[in-house]
């Protein structure tokens, strides 16, 4: 695995697409305050472009010579970031184009892949300025490494690439409901939980999923019996919650997935059964700041590691998330492709 890391040529030319409103506003005028210099000294030439609107950076790689660039800079939220995975995965050449180092500069409100590369990196926790300062040094290192990917395909036939995470029930409704609170940075998802506790709702619908590592004799059983089912399908129906995650960070303070790396191959597959109480639910989210909640062995709360995983809603009630931004409640199905894409890392 050492030889797929990489290094960036020096010099390096950036392109660096920058949502001026994601986060509190202040994308703009921190990457002019605090990346630049930095990436003077590192012999890193960024071309800026300004979003003007959603999808405009998604636009704006569909058919960017790419062969100017070194490296593709996204300074927003995580949803700049899926914008640029998409648009880059809708070229005819999408593989070779996946080639291209990305690297996310936190600028959003959301900003787990940010705080996992942090986290990957061995670095402190930190927030807002000191988490941008030590991605612009990661980036100023210029180390390159595989990242997973996951495709997720939809009953009405959408097909999406997700770097990050899919969601259903409270943190989706939680991520969703707090965008009118963006301005407050990351405390918007403090928000938001509180206000999604209040009135916690259960959501029906079936989950299957694909083992990440079955124990090598499941291709055996007994003669005589029926042969294991190849998939597990969650026999319990009525869940709070449903999170598939492949980063440690579900946000800058939410370290819920402790053992995802970059490229392990694997979607980490949360669940909270319904039957829980709000303050265990609650219990939960304060414990995964310091990303303890696995040792409170709460009934209710399950993670898997899995390869693939399918959900089937009943119904069409709340919505779900792909790395954080909104889609509409039908049959999904994901699966994991290892080291697709490459991605700027510690
Ligand atoms: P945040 O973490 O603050 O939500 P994101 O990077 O996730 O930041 O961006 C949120 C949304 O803003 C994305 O869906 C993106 O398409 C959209 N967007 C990008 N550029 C602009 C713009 N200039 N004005 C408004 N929305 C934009
Ligand atoms: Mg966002």
């Amino acid at each position: 695995p050492g030889a797929s890391y990489g290094v960036l040529p020096r010099p390096c030319r950036a392109l660096v697409l920058l949502n001026p409103q994601s986060g509190a506003g202040r994308a703009l005028e921190d990457f002019q305050a605090v990346v630049q210099p930095m990436l003077a000294d590192a012999d890193i030439t960024p071309t800026v472009f300004v979003t003007e609107r959603p999808h405009h950076a998604q636009e704006k790689v569909q058919d960017e010579d790419l062969s100017q660039w070194d490296v593709l800079v996204v300074m927003s939220g995580d949803g700049l970031l899926h914008e640029v995975l998409n648009g880059l995965m809708e070229r005819p050449d999408w593989e070779q184009a996946l080639q291209t180092p990305l690297c996310i500069l936190p600028g959003g409100s959301g900003n787990a892949l940010a705080a996992s590369i942090n986290y990957y990196a061995g670095n402190d926790h930190v927030a807002k300025k000191k988490l941008l300062t030590n991605c612009t040094f990661i980036l100023c290192k210029g180390l390159h490494a595989p990242m997973d990917l996951v495709s997720l395909s939809t009953a009405s036939g959408k097909r999406f690439f997700s770097f990050l995470g899919f969601g259903w029930g409270f943190i989706a409704d939680v991520d969703i409901d707090s965008e009118k609170y963006r301005r407050l940075g990351n405390a918007r998802f403090t928000l938001g939980t509180l206000q999604c506790l209040v009135r916690l709702r259960i959501y029906q619908g079936r989950l299957s999923y694909l083992p990440a590592a079955p124990p090598a004799d499941t291709l055996l059983v007994p003669l005589g019996q029926p042969v294991p089912p190849h998939w597990v399908v969650v026999p319990e129906e009525e869940f709070v919650c449903v999170y598939a995650i492949y980063q440690s960070h579900l946000g800058t303070n939410l370290l819920m997935a402790p053992a995802a790396r970059l490229h392990d191959g694997c979607i980490h597959l949360f669940y909270v059964r319904a039957g829980i109480s709000r303050v265990a639910l609650l219990k939960i989210f304060l414990a995964m700041g310091r990303g303890t909640h696995l040792e409170l062995n709460c009934p209710h709360l399950h993670c898997v590691p899995v390869r693939a995983f399918r959900l089937e809603p009943r119904g069409s009630a709340g919505v779900m998330t792909v790395d954080g931004e909104a889609l509409a409640c039908e049959p999904v199905q994901g699966q994991i492709h290892g080291r697709m894409c490459r991605v700027v890392t510690g």
